[in-house]
């Protein structure tokens, strides 16, 4: 991963191979960003993506195999237990030019990957929520 900073944000480059959303938390932990906004395009490969089942109190999940297009990765990265954790959502494009989207569980950058991080002032912390069971920013 390599970055380099662009005002008040970070533009940041993922290397292929790369787990994405372990990367981007490991980033923001040596950047120390409690909370931010980022958005990103590349490339992923063997992705695994949620759906939150709202009767179920949990995530259906899908795996896409093979190399796909990043054709949006949006998210925040708030606190959780302590840590930043990155809440990433992407729309994947295949061969087939056939889109795919969900909640981002992981993926390894293919190509690469390119990722605007904004950092928010302030910490947002994630508390569990009783009523969906899911961690929920706690403002
Ligand atoms: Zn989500």
């Amino acid at each position: 991963m390599r970055y380099q900073r662009a005002g008040d944000s970070y533009l940041v480059r993922f290397e292929t191979g790369e787990e994405l959303v372990g990367a981007l938390t490991a980033f923001a932990a040596d950047q120390r960003i409690d909370t931010a906004t980022f958005v990103g395009i590349g490339s992923v490969s063997d992705a695994v993506l949620g759906y939150f089942d709202r009767e179920a109190g949990d995530y259906a999940r899908h795996e896409v195999s093979g190399d796909m297009e990043i054709v949006s990765l949006t998210g925040n990265i708030t606190l959780k237990d302590g840590r930043p954790f990155p809440h990433a959502h992407v729309a994947l494009g295949g061969r087939d030019f056939r889109a795919v989207a969900g909640h981002l569980f992981e993926g390894k950058v293919a190509a690469t990957c390119e990722v605007v991080v904004r950092p928010l002032p302030g910490a947002v912390q994630r508390q569990k929520d009783a009523k969906t069971g899911l961690y929920l920013l706690d403002l």
